[in-house]
């Protein structure tokens, strides 16, 4: 790696690519994320019914995904939509991995749920919102938890790694860093789908780098198009919206997939992987972890 990008990031020295730390690999119950394998994270942006999350969850667990997303504490952009189904929510999310044996990805909003959230799911997801919210990345970071870290919608790369920095620096280095689209000019999508991030972030961090095209499009007929380039600019995996019937689904329904989509969107980027397969950095650091009264310690890194 070149000696400037560590001049120009020089505040998040753990964060950065090295000879000694080429690739960190994340784990969350039997999944790898920043290893060899690909990794689809699918489900609705809310959970909304058992139905509907069940259903969803065995879908895309046929189709290949890997680990289930569904937010059970909603930030909404109104404070009259859906807020979600909080502890139920979280519950109903835990029966999924139940009966699939997908591990479970879900957003806490705020400090205080932390504990609760860490409970029943396998990652931590931090919201755009908050991603420079430091208690919260405090907090999240000391469950002992994965935690995937969106990029804020007005954020800039370094600051996306300021914050990844903070998690760090509390002492879980499982850090998933999240594009998800950001505000810029154009209005044409909900977001501005920064690619360019991706590819970035790939070369400067040995941290794991997922891609949302989602939230990034904001609209289902671009979402497989998105998906596709995220693969190719060397993304780990992806976040991706699904439901089964997107027009009724309480938030994001523009946005998500309804199983077919799924479908479809899993076949198209399917000759991408294979490519990215073949094009394996090597080279990599596993996190060892040992279960102790049910949470997840980590062990020293070797
Ligand atoms: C979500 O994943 O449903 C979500 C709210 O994402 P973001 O924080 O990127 O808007
Ligand atoms: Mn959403």
């Amino acid at each position: 790696m070149q000696e400037s990008w560590y001049e120009r990031f020089a505040e998040t020295p753990d964060v950065l690519k090295s000879a000694r730390h080429p690739r960190t690999v994340v784990a969350a119950l039997d999944v790898e994320i920043g290893g060899d394998e690909f990794v689809t994270m699918a489900g609705p942006c809310s959970v909304e019914t058992e139905f509907q999350l069940m259903a969803t969850a065995h879908h895309v667990r046929r189709a290949g995904a890997r680990i289930l997303r569904g937010g059970a504490f909603k930030p909404r952009s109104s404070p009259y939509g859906f807020q979600g189904l909080g502890a139920e929510g979280l519950k109903m999310l835990a029966q999924a991995r139940q009966e699939t044996g997908l591990a479970i990805v879900t957003e806490v909003m705020s400090e205080d749920d932390v504990a609760l959230v860490a409970e029943y799911a396998d990652i931590l997801q931090i919201g755009t919102r908050n991603m420079e919210n430091y208690a919260l990345l405090e907090a999240a970071a000391r469950s002992g938890r994965p935690v995937l870290l969106k990029r804020g919608m007005v954020a800039t790369v370094a600051e996306l790694l300021r914050s990844a920095q903070v998690i760090l620096d509390n002492g879980n280095p499982q850090v998933i860093l999240c594009e998800r689209g950001i505000r810029t000019f154009d209005t044409a999508l909900r977001n501005t789908f920064d690619v360019a991030a991706v590819a970035l972030l790939k070369l400067i961090s040995h941290l794991p780098v997922i891609a949302d095209p989602s939230h990034a499009s904001g609209n289902r007929e671009m979402v497989a198009a998105l998906a596709r380039i995220a693969v190719a600019a060397g993304a780990d995996g992806l976040l991706v919206e699904v439901h089964p019937h997107p027009d009724k689904a309480l938030s994001d329904g523009d946005q998500s997939l309804d199983f077919s989509g799924f479908d479809r969107m899993m076949d198209e980027i399917d000759p991408y992987v294979a490519l990215r397969r073949m094009a394996q950095p090597g080279g990599e650091t596993r996190l060892p972890y040992r279960e102790e009264t049910g949470a997840r310690v980590m062990e020293a890194v070797g």
